[in-house]
């Protein structure tokens, strides 16, 4: 049962060829003899959602990973293949795909563009060979501009890429270089995301000796303000904190998720969220995966609810809409936060706008850990 009678579809794939210095996501890096065993178990899952949820109509699918380029084109043709057989994917249905831009073939971008897939989006991370090299990125920035242009020969016409502000060693001067060269490429959609250290990751442990520092905040909070500036210069609309498209490009799926819409998560580490009120949780080790281990499932109650709500919808510039607030949760915004929102906006922190919403202003996006926890 969806919430809504809307439904997206998530589809994760855990391998990469080495592991970056900062990622703490789900992915593996030298278990590619898992890959067909993998695609074979994928689409088992497929089919098994598929038919559990009732062969659902999907507006959003979104393959990330991990590094879902390095499949063989004729298994991502398999995945793609068994999503169409066991959902109904509906005719605009945004259907997105990560790529690494240093092994992005030809064959694979045929695959892609015969099994339906219309956007894509490059872990491009940084135009400054000194900094991709101090993350771990295999690539440089010839290959964004080479993957970008050989995309573009394929006829994708929907391009993201993601890229990393607050590195070890990056200054505003170099930041602003890489979002240059970013422009550059005319794409429709821009992510940049400021790096989080991850405890346990290599990065993370040269950052804790002393042999890296990062940015100082006030250098971090001028690459995100030059961000903002230029970007709509430019004419991107920011819509999410670190989210930047055309007019016309944001990307569906992600909202959907900011918004609370179901999804159905498939692959090791994929999350689900279903009936609004179940998150399903698939086994995050590959061979786990692989040897069939139960999800497990966890009900949220309402607080958690309706907290998950306001925490994704403040990260979007249009913030929470408080109609589909209600509808979801059955109480009204007001009801359930309208003790606890004075403050913040007093502080000028937040907002309720004419339209419904309530938001956060530019100044509450800067602290808007500390907003939330006012939420909480
Ligand atoms: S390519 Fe992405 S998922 Fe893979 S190790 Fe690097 S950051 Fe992590």
């Amino acid at each position: 049962m969806t919430v809504g009678g809307q439904l997206g579809l998530y589809v994760h794939i855990p391998f990469c060829a080495h592991k970056c210095s900062y990622c703490d996501f789900p992915s593996r890096a030298g278990q590619m003899a898992l890959r067909a065993p993998y695609v074979d178990a994928l689409t088992v899952e497929i089919a098994a959602r598929g038919q559990q949820l009732g062969n659902p109509a999907v507006d959003t699918v979104y393959i990330g990973g991990g590094t879902p380029s390095l499949l063989q084109p004729e298994q991502m043709a398999r995945v793609l293949e068994a999503l169409r057989a066991h959902f109904r994917l509906t005719a605009d249905c945004e259907i997105s795909c990560e790529a690494n831009p240093g092994m992005l073939s030809p064959r694979f971008l045929t695959a892609l563009g015969a099994g339906g897939v219309n956007r894509l989006s490059l872990g491009a991370q940084s135009a400054d060979a000194g900094l991709l090299t101090l993350l771990g990125r295999r690539h440089d920035w010839a290959q964004v501009q080479r993957a970008v242009a050989l995309a573009r020969q394929h006829g994708f016409d929907n391009i993201n890429i993601d890229l990393m502000m607050g590195i070890p060693g990056q200054t505003e001067a170099i930041w602003r270089d890489t979002l240059e060269a970013a422009l550059a490429l005319h794409l429709e959609h821009l992510s940049c995301y400021g790096l989080i250290v991850e405890e346990g990751t290599p990065l993370a442990e040269r950052v804790a000796v002393g042999e890296l520092s990062l940015p100082p905040e006030e250098a971090e909070r001028a690459m995100y303000d030059h961000t903002l500036h230029r970007l709509a210069q430019a004419g991107y609309i920011q819509y999410e904190v670190s989210n930047f498209a055309l007019p016309g490009r944001a990307c569906r799926h992600n909202i959907n998720c900011w918004q609370r819409v179901d999804y159905a998560g498939m692959g090791a580490a994929a999350h689900s969220l279903l009936g609004g009120d179940t998150r399903v949780s698939n086994p995050p080790d590959i061979a786990d995966y692989l040897s069939g281990r139960p999800p497990q499932v966890q009900r949220l109650g309402a607080e958690e609810r309706m907290f998950e709500s306001v925490m994704l919808g403040l990260r979007m510039t249009a913030g929470v809409d408080m109609a589909a607030f209600e509808r979801m949760h059955g109480q009204s915004f007001e009801q359930a936060y309208g003790s606890i929102t004075a403050s913040s906006v007093e502080q000028g922190l937040a907002e309720y706008t004419p339209e419904g919403f309530f938001r956060l202003t530019r100044r509450g996006m800067d602290v808007m850990n500390a907003v939330l926890l006012d939420f909480l």
